[in-house]
């Protein structure tokens, strides 16, 4: 089994990349900075030919971070899940397993996985002594230290013990344990071009990763300025050396190894840079099954190169791809438009945290992340971006919504109508074909009882269908959306097909029913056999109101 790590510094520019990942040659490829948000997904990105993949999305900033794993259909997990907390845990097929979490708060678990920095997928393999054996590849983009900001420095080091309680607790579980991604750290002077040798063992992550990993005979232990420092970078239940670096494995002391380079300054040339990206397999695993590592520096199209290490385990693969899989996501499984689907699926969540999310998508500061620096002094050498944005929660506007932003409003009414055509089965609303003009459906928070008001809002619904056909990729018009979303009704009901929060839509047709409201899944329309996709549940609001005549 081969598994390529690389930081591929936006995975959307890229010319082609099928060809990338057939050109590694790689059962499982894990690429971290794919500056992809879950509204910007396409699909020669999401779905490639031979290939499943699992992306995890930063939940603050569009356009940032952001880490996924390819899996050749050999190889295909049992299990995927994003995150390392179990906060983005979407209850079917998660890899679970967390170990002890009591160290980190609630608020911290979530904002550690908000930036899309881990995916995490299991598999089953078969090593060279024939045993069938579970496999985790957590992969990881490790967040770079801003040396002007303390709270991205706390954010870090605590990335890093989170990740070291999730490896450790699969580990613990039986499993064989692989870490890849860009850690963010060079780990010893050797490793970085200019190594400021006053400082360079003591900075607390690199002791956070010095005591990760194994190595014959060298001191384990952590060595820290304050107590304060030592409770960041470990936790009661951490362990030491239950890892090793594959590289070093191999090549101890091999020089200039560099695995990224800063763009401004042209020093690939001249192999001026840092060695940051990593394949850290368990002891146990590395020393029976590593046949080699390997990083790629003739690679180019990013400012890393990529890593690559050989296992002798086979991979078994699963049946069925896990859930989280994008092939099954609406708007490739089915024919749906993206942002139509983007809509459904994000209105499964009902709640405050999802508008925030939503939200905050609309920020946009991808501008920013073209740049990259090396992870030490970037002060001397080039800007700092990655960090220097604010990526802060704002809390959504509970505006109550007039004149300009009822036409925002009806830009979400109109996908949900359209949304309505094929789907509704029963009664009122399963006109077919364009019976979209039909009916139309509210939200939570938008009950209304006033046939005029509704009107209103179905005519410039009407209006939007036009304009939102042309350019459906719109975010924007989410945020103004979703503030229609919040409050109200109480907790929808679950759908029958898969136990999730329904969403309230509202006959428009003509007749007895019209203006009745009625629950249906919230999922996006699909293939009639495909399970991700809407299934038939169907609900009045007021099932027990006599008809209208
Ligand atoms: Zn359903």
């Amino acid at each position: 089994m081969k598994i390529v790590t690389w930081n591929v510094n936006g995975i959307r520019t890229r010319p082609s990349l099928k060809e990338d990942i057939e050109s590694l040659d790689a059962d499982i490829l894990c690429f971290q900075e794919t500056k992809v948000t879950r509204d910007m997904l396409e699909e020669p990105v999401a779905v490639i030919d031979g290939y499943n993949s699992y992306f995890s999305f930063s939940r603050k900033k569009t356009g940032y971070s952001g880490v996924a794993t390819y899996c050749r259909e050999s190889c295909t997990p049992v299990k995927a899940e994003e995150g390392l907390s179990g906060t983005l845990a979407s209850g079917k097929g998660d890899v679970g397993c967390y170990g002890n979490l009591g160290y980190f708060g609630k608020e911290e678990l979530e904002s550690l996985d908000a930036e899309g920095r881990a995916i995490i997928t299991q598999h089953t393999v078969r090593n060279s002594d024939g045993d069938v054996k579970d496999l985790a590849i957590i992969n990881v983009y490790v967040p770079r230290v801003d040396s002007e900001r303390d709270d991205r420095k706390e954010y870090k080091l605590r990335f890093l013990t989170l990740l070291q309680t999730r490896a450790e607790a699969l580990l613990t579980q039986g499993s064989y344990v692989i870490v890849v991604g860009d850690i963010n750290i060079s780990h010893r002077m050797i490793d970085h071009c200019n190594p400021d040798s006053e400082e360079f063992n003591l900075r607390p992550d690199r002791q956070w990763l010095n005591r990760f990993l194994w190595s014959e005979g060298q001191d384990s232990s952590l060595e820290v300025k304050d107590e304060q420092e030592l409770l960041q970078i470990s936790t009661p239940d951490t362990k030491s050396g239950q890892f090793i670096d594959s590289f070093r494995y191999f090549y101890p002391d091999e020089k200039d190894a560099f695995t990224c380079w800063c763009t401004l300054t042209s020093s690939r040339v001249t192999n001026y840079g840092t060695r940051l990206d990593y394949i850290l397999g368990d002891a146990g695993l590395v020393k029976s099954s590593l046949k080699a590592c390997v990083q790629m520096v003739e690679v180019q199209g990013s400012d890393h190169c990529p890593v690559k290490a050989e296992f002798s385990l086979a991979g078994v693969a699963a049946i069925k791809a896990p859930s989280l899989c994008t092939k099954y996501m609406p708007e490739f499984a089915g024919k749906q438009q993206k942002l139509s689907s983007f809509f459904v699926k994000a209105a499964k969540k009902e709640s405050v945290n999802a508008s925030e999310e939503v939200i905050e998508l609309t920020s946009s500061q991808s501008s920013q992340e073209s740049n990259k620096s090396v992870e030490s002094n970037p002060e001397k050498k080039r800007p700092l971006v990655e960090d220097s944005g604010k990526p802060v929660l704002k809390k959504p506007k509970l505006e109550s919504k007039k004149s300009s932003e009822e036409g925002k409003q009806a830009n979400l009414m109109s996908f949900f109508r359209k949304k309505q055509l094929a789907n509704t089965k029963p009664e009122p609303v399963k006109q077919k074909s364009n019976g979209d003009e039909k009916s139309s459906d509210i939200t939570n928070g938008e009950r209304i009882q006033d046939k005029t008001v509704d009107k209103k809002l179905v005519e410039a619904s009407e209006k939007v269908v036009k304009t939102t056909d042309t350019k459906p990729e719109t975010v924007k018009s989410s945020s103004a959306a979703w503030k229609g979303l919040l409050g109200g009704l109480g907790k929808p009901p679950l759908c029958k097909g898969h136990k999730e929060a329904c969403v309230i839509r509202m006959v428009k047709k003509d007749g007895p029913n019209k203006f009745r409201q009625f629950y249906v899944c919230a999922r996006a329309e699909g293939h009639s056999g495909n399970p991700e996709a809407r299934c038939e549940h169907f609900e009045w609001l007021d099932k027990n109101k006599k008809k209208k005549l």
